[in-house]
């Protein structure tokens, strides 16, 4: 197909006509600035708020597609493309292409024999993505054989086994508000107490209870991000405190490119009006928390950061690193995650805190072999970790297994998954 995927560094590729990408992290736009006159760009409208913005492509180049419904693309001979959320960082999606081969793009030698010919080929780029069933359940997907999936492969090896996304956000919220009222709700509450709690408080008393604990206990809590991505454990935060959200003014107008109305009303220019304020991933250890927290010490009594890094979570000693596929997807499937799972960093003290959080916004080892399980597909083709000849054959061992248990498990077979968000 005359298309080419997060190829910006190569510049202008022969036969392509249609350059795509899958979202705004600089290692998927190497290369593409202002300069860009290669061909017309798509991508969603979030990412094209972000070129425009951050890397000052002509606005004449960038073509914003809408989401969830085929679209076909001109002079591609046909190709249809379909965005699909990626679950990564606000703009991000997988491009699914419906069509036929129409050219030899590129400088390969090699020549494709369906060139010309009338079958139709199904491709998914997946670009960065943290696959959930809804990829599966994807209108536009399933129940379809596609040939060639692009993967995310960050994460393919067993020993990155980290909890589910919507579990470990829910934590954070938890968290943060058990500390907001107070240490001693830090300990398990009396059976019940919770919920008396809530059913006999009406939401006004709820709220002027918390803005009074709010004055009495004002804890500042921080989080740590990239320029794009993680907001989501932010949002939630925010949301459980009632609290404002304030970042620097370069990082307010990167987050006002996501066209997110909800992100947007809770911003704040004023430090001292938000509880919840966003920094640099690298910046959230004690040291700078310090420095940082330094300037609010007559505001805040307490400094809570949090920094969510996939690395986080290390695996149980012993654990068997070539597991069955199904003892691999019963074994995640028994993991939770709640706040008490949530533990200070070392070095923390009463009023300064970190909390590492084991978040990440690309599919662990276990989506990886959930997703792969769950459809029909003809080739994987890694795109993370291809630098050497020893990963690249790892890889390969699992998409290899992945296959084997497929055939075993039959053509329909899709992985149970406990949440429609999560496996
Ligand atoms: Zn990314």
């Amino acid at each position: 197909m005359p298309i080419a995927v997060d190829a910006f560094k190569y510049g202008t590729i022969p036969s392509v006509t249609a350059y795509f990408l899958t979202h705004a992290h600089s290692d998927h736009y190497t290369a593409l600035s202002n300069t860009w006159n290669s061909g017309p760009i798509y991508c969603s409208e979030g990412t094209a708020n972000l070129i425009k913005h951050m890397l000052r492509v002509h606005p004449s180049w960038v073509h914003p597609l809408p989401m969830n419904v085929p679209t076909e693309i001109p002079n591609t001979g046909g190709v249809r493309v379909t965005l699909i959320e990626a679950n990564h960082c606000p703009g991000s999606c997988l491009f699914f292409f419906e069509g036929k081969q129409t050219v030899d793009a590129g400088d390969s030698t090699f020549k494709s024999p369906y060139v010309g010919t009338t079958r139709t080929f199904r491709f998914l780029h997946c670009g960065d993505f943290r696959a959930s069933p809804a990829h599966i359940e994807h209108p536009e997907v399933k129940g379809k054989r596609i040939d060639h999936v692009y993967l995310d492969t960050t994460y393919l090896d067993p020993k990155y086994t980290f909890p589910p996304q919507p579990l470990v956000i829910s934590a954070c919220a938890e968290l943060a508000k058990r500390i907001q009222h107070g240490d001693s709700l830090l300990y398990p509450a009396q059976p019940g107490t919770m919920s008396a709690w809530v059913t006999t408080t009406s939401n006004a008393d709820v709220k002027g209870k918390q803005k009074d604990t709010a004055k009495a206990n004002n804890v500042l809590m921080i989080v740590g991000t990239y320029s794009i991505g993680k907001e989501r454990i932010v949002k939630a935060i925010a949301r459980a405190l009632q609290s404002k959200i304030y970042c620097d003014s370069r990082k307010t107008a990167i987050l006002r490119c996501q066209a997110d109305p909800e992100l947007e009303s809770l911003l704040t220019k004023n430090p001292l009006d938000a509880q919840v304020h966003i920094v640099p991933l690298g910046h959230v250890n004690l040291d700078k928390l310090k420095e940082y927290s330094e300037k609010y010490k007559n505001h805040f009594k307490k400094v809570v950061g949090f920094r969510p890094t996939g690395w986080t979570y290390v695996q149980p000693a012993g654990t068997d690193q070539v597991p069955s596929i199904p003892t691999i997807i019963s074994r995640a499937q028994r993991n939770t995650f709640t706040y008490t799972d949530l533990r200070q960093g070392r070095g923390s003290s009463s009023t300064l805190q970190v909390y590492p959080v084991p978040y990440s916004e690309h599919s662990s080892f276990f989506e990886l072999t959930c997703f792969a399980m769950s459809f029909e597909w003809g080739k994987m083709i890694a795109t993370v970790n291809v630098g050497s000849e020893a990963s690249r054959g790892k890889m390969a061992k699992w998409v290899e297994r992945w296959e084997k248990e497929r055939k075993k498990q039959g053509k329909n077979y899709i992985v149970p998954s406990r949440k429609d968000d999560y496996w």
